[in-house]
């Protein structure tokens, strides 16, 4: 048995789909939901329990297990293997050459680091006394994986190569420095190839979506007097194969099931951020690593969310890096609002970041995520705090800001609504701000179906033709009702059907029934007829033989219908064709055509 089809064995596809989020309900044999895969309303997402397959109707996506995590996660198929192995509990031969790519060498090396941070910290008190200072409690620093870069040249370095791992590796890893000949050597004991990028430090493991950890940020614990002490306080791993700033949100592993059942995601700046929430047990926060919010950690969030509270440095989100995040999530069709830093009674702000908010008062940083102003509320009031608005120039700067925020509204009515509202705030008649809107529009609807719509619509994504969506309809049913197949026979011919597999499928129904073995079929068609039993459950859950009976002649006068009409298209456009000519034959086709045509609109006329 190979491990794929172990894994499949003791991982349940509708049990595992529940846990990622989505809402199963039953249809029939089978269950259905929304697609995670494209906006949609109504549910097309099927998923088979007994054949362990799902398929989506809406963008035609669809698969088993490992397909839908590689899809879900963005993981390729070794990595995706990996993962569903180590639930499963399944022992994967090492020697599996697709276990042998570069990433999934460089996240095994990260993961052999952080057990040996996480022992190294163990080791040293004071690092843990300092921990302590800090207000981490020993649940998060298990949970983050908290560990301790021990202050030497080489101790990480020496152990990883030790235990096997390539030096190439490391470097790529972002664990370890190549030793640079050209400058001077650091003396003690650095190993003669290289030395590690994290020396004395407090580490904190960055986990990928999945929460694997894939990543490093080092907090400086004490100012350096040794020369060999880096003297930033912090140090990250730069970008590497495993690494991508870009596609990461910090704690969103530990916060996924938090944010469905909240129903919104708090977004904070820093790391220890993240950690003191889930401490206080506000486990629905997450962190940008001091990255304005892109395109793919937006796509990630939207598998949890679209409500997506903020709480950066307020007068930030008006400008700068901070604001194009914002601008994007607003594209990409989140509601976006802003956590205002609380205040005590003497009015001071409560604390300058999250994780003092909620050492000085936790409930009153529970009060603020809860109750966060939307973004343009908070724009205006900080446009009001920053311009004169009382003189036309700065109502014309305000003006200027506002609208460009206005253009990433997607919503027609919720962006009429706030531009009343602006209007009436900067003081000046809404039409003016309408005009200058639309002056600055077609940059705005330029971006706005962008990389992330893009991805929320797959380009597998394709609509069926009338032809191939009846056809599909009368396989599907025949599949479940197969006696009803003497409704077909009569004058009915298999060249109505457009595609080999639909044909495929259609003349083994019709063998099986009439239990005459023919040859075999040149086209599988297990995969394709798997998912017309899913289709059947969808739309047929609940019909019994009178009703199926009543809806197969239906879909084949449609079917009939629609293939009628692409003839008569065809047709046509010959015709036009052939009118510029003259010729015996061309005459003789005409009137071929003719007939043709008669015939045809005689037919569609019974229908
Ligand atoms: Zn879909």
């Amino acid at each position: 048995v190979s491990s794929t089809e172990q894994i499949k064995s003791k991982i349940d596809l509708v049990e595992f789909l529940r846990e990622q989020g989505l809402v199963l309900k039953r249809a029939g044999a089978s269950f259905k939901a929304r697609c995670p895969f494209h906006e949609e309303k109504t549910p097309s997402f099927m998923v088979s329990p007994e054949k362990q397959v799902w398929h989506c109707f809406g963008c035609s996506m669809g698969g088993d297990l490992f397909t839908f995590i590689q899809e879900h996660e963005g993981l390729d198929f070794a990595e995706a293997l990996k993962l569903l192995a180590d639930r499963a509990g399944v022992q994967l031969e090492r020697s599996d050459p697709r276990l042998e790519g570069q990433k999934t060498r460089l996240l095994t090396a990260v993961e052999a680091a952080t057990d040996f941070f996480q022992r190294e910290l163990a080791k040293s008190e004071s690092t843990q006394a300092y921990v302590h200072e800090r207000g981490i409690p020993s649940s998060m620093v298990a949970q983050f994986q908290l560990g301790y870069a021990p202050d030497t040249w080489d101790a990480l370095t020496a152990d990883l190569l030790k235990r096997g791992f390539g030096l190439h590796d490391l470097m790529e890893a972002g664990l370890t420095i190549s030793r640079d000949a050209s400058r001077t050597t650091p003396e003690t004991r650095a190993s003669d190839a290289g030395y590690d990028r994290f020396r004395h430090r407090l580490m904190f493991p960055i986990h990928d979506a999945m929460g694997r950890v894939v990543g490093f940020t080092g907090r400086i614990l004490e100012k350096g007097t040794c020369s060999g002490r880096d003297p930033a306080k912090y140090v990250n791993t730069p970008e590497t194969p495993a690494y991508k700033k870009s596609e990461i949100l910090y704690g969103l592993a530990f916060a996924k099931k938090a944010i469905r059942q909240e129903g919104y995601v708090v977004l904070v700046e820093g790391n220890t951020d993240v950690i003191a929430s889930h401490a206080a047990g506000i486990a629905n926060t997450v962190a940008t690593s001091g990255t304005a919010l892109t395109i793919k950690q937006l796509t990630l969030l939207k598998r949890s969310t679209q409500r997506l509270h903020i709480a950066f440095d307020a007068d930030a989100a008006g400008t700068g890096a901070a604001a194009r995040g914002i601008d994007a999530a607003l594209d990409a069709g989140f509601d976006v609002r802003v956590i205002a830093t609380p205040r005590d009674e003497a009015g001071e702000l409560l604390g300058k970041d999250p994780d003092a908010c909620i050492t000085a008062d936790v409930e009153m940083w529970r009060y603020a995520i809860a109750n966060p102003v939307p973004i343009l509320d908070d724009l205006l009031s900080i446009l009001q705090r920053s311009h004169d608005l009382r003189e036309p120039s700065g109502q014309r700067d305000a003006g200027q800001v506002f609208i460009a925020r206005l253009a990433h509204v997607v919503d027609p009515i919720e962006r009429a609504a706030w531009l009343r509202r602006g209007a009436e705030m900067i003081g000046v008649p809404e039409q003016s701000i309408r005009d200058a809107l639309q002056r600055s529009t077609p940059a705005a609807q330029g971006h706005r179906h962008s990389e992330l719509s893009e991805r929320e619509h797959p380009s597998k994504s394709r609509h069926f033709s009338p032809i191939e969506r009846y056809g599909n309809r009368i396989l599907a049913l025949l599949l479940r009702f197969p006696e009803q197949i003497s409704e077909m026979e009569d004058g009915f011919s298999v060249d109505n059907f457009s595609t080999e597999r639909q044909r495929t499928l259609y003349n083994s129904l019709i063998r099986r029934y009439t239990e005459s073995n023919g040859s075999g079929a040149s086209v599988d068609v297990s995969d394709f007829s798997s998912r017309l039993e899913l289709l059947v459950d969808r739309v047929y859950g609940e019909f019994d033989a009178a009703q199926a009976t009543e809806e197969l002649r239906r879909c084949r006068a449609l079917l009939r219908r629609a293939v009628i009409t692409s003839h008569l298209q065809q047709i046509s456009s010959r015709l036009k064709i052939l009118e510029r000519e003259d010729s015996p034959s061309v005459q003789k086709e005409l009137l071929e055509l003719g007939h043709s045509v008669q015939d045809l609109t005689n037919e569609l006329a019974t229908l």
